[in-house]
């Protein structure tokens, strides 16, 4: 390993130790001509990842079309780049943890409109309108109205949760 102080290709390991559970390996090293100490990480490379379409052909992963979409959805959402960055490489994580090398297509719009469905329901409309291929506009309706019921339900379990909270903690202030 050629050393980022004095270019010296020349180094001795002086420790190397698992990390991230095992995926990767950390080495400390020191150049032996300068004495500069520096750290590398070894990992497993992933072989591309093929998506298996709905009619069951093929097609290379595509980073860039999964954010393309994603970012298209969220076109004048008060969303972030960053958000969506944090999406999409959480996304493509939990592919690789849930599948060998072919990924349905399904599986990565699932968990795309999950994602989406947290974040901004607009958003989330809009993906599932393309992704979803509606049959007409009544289950179309059908599908906003359930997230709108499952999103009231998300808000009265957290507010039910609050006072909760509340009833248990106000004795204590009391006193
Ligand atoms: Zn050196």
């Amino acid at each position: 390993m050629r050393c980022p102080s004095c270019m010296e290709d020349d180094d001795k390991v002086l420790e190397s130790r698992a990390v991230r559970g095992g995926a990767a390996i950390r080495r400390r090293r020191t150049c032996l001509r300068c004495g500069r100490r520096f750290t590398t990480y070894e990992e497993i490379m992933r072989e591309d990842m093929m998506v298996v379409k709905r009619d069951g052909r093929l097609e290379e992963f595509s980073r860039a079309k999964l954010e393309n979409g994603i970012q298209r959805s969220c076109l004048k959402r008060p969303v972030s780049m960053r958000k969506i960055t944090a999406i999409v490489d959480g996304i493509i994580e939990e592919m690789e943890n849930r599948y060998d090398l072919e990924v349905p297509a399904q599986a990565i719009g699932d968990a795309a409109m999950r994602e989406l469905l947290r974040l901004d329901e607009v958003a989330y409309v809009r993906y599932a309108s393309i992704y979803r291929h509606f049959a007409n506009l009544e289950q179309f309706v059908r599908e906003i109205r359930d997230v709108r019921k499952q999103g009231a339900e998300q808000d009265s379990a957290a507010r039910s949760a609050r006072t909760a909270t509340e009833a248990k903690s106000t004795p204590e202030q009391r006193q």
